[in-house]
């Protein structure tokens, strides 16, 4: 049903004329409720549809527009190597959607998120170099078990985390027997003294 002037003043003079009389308003309200109700409905949506402030919380940092000034062109990334030029970019309050109350992706996070990845993996990295350099180390230390000492390598490191909330590292080593326990002794050893107190070590050919 369209919301018009003159559907609203007949509703009006309705609810006018039944005023004070509560008999006139319970007969009103059983012929009449699912009406007004259906048109209290439509004037909802078309009030969501027009966004209005009673339906968002308008963005306080650039008033609803979703992007805003920034002092320098490194804009909500904030400092590094920024030129000194104001510059207009997203939001950092509502990330775009210029309702404070439903912000967008937050990107900084985001971003900080895919560094923290970035450092795990270099620091993964380190573990498997370190790892190599016991490897090399391991048959001029006298270490004897079954492993060929040829091709000897370790091809991953891992940060494993578990269903129980532990977390742990792991490393694996090639062309050596999965019983090589005294091969595994010693790189955890090696990679203890170093910092790394909490690494499995798995060997296989
Ligand atoms: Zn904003």
């Amino acid at each position: 049903m369209q919301l018009t002037p003159e559907r609203l003043a007949e509703l009006r003079r309705r609810l006018e004329e039944a005023h004070g009389d509560m008999g006139a308003l319970a007969r009103w309200a059983e012929e009449h409720g699912d009406e007004l109700l259906e048109t209290a409905l439509d004037l909802d949506r078309r009030l969501a549809y027009y966004e209005p402030d009673m339906y968002i919380k308008r963005c306080s940092a650039c008033h609803g527009r979703g992007r805003r000034e920034y002092p320098d062109t490194s804009t909500w990334r904030g400092g590094g190597y920024a030129g000194q030029a104001i510059t207009v970019d997203i939001c950092d309050r509502c990330w775009g959607t210029g309702d404070e109350g439903r912000p967008g992706t937050d990107l900084r996070a985001l971003i900080a998120d895919l560094s923290l990845m970035t450092e795990q993996q270099r620091r993964l990295q380190h573990l498997r170099r370190l790892t190599n350099d016991a490897l090399d180390a391991a048959e001029a230390a006298g270490i004897e078990d079954a492993v060929n000492w040829g091709d000897l390598s370790c091809v991953e490191a891992a940060l494993v985390l578990t269903d129980e909330g532990r977390s742990y590292y792991w490393v694996i080593i090639e062309e050596a027997s999965p019983d090589a326990y005294k091969l595994g002794v010693y790189v955890r050893d090696w990679l203890a003294k170093r910092g790394w107190t909490d690494v499995e070590v798995l060997t296989e050919w």
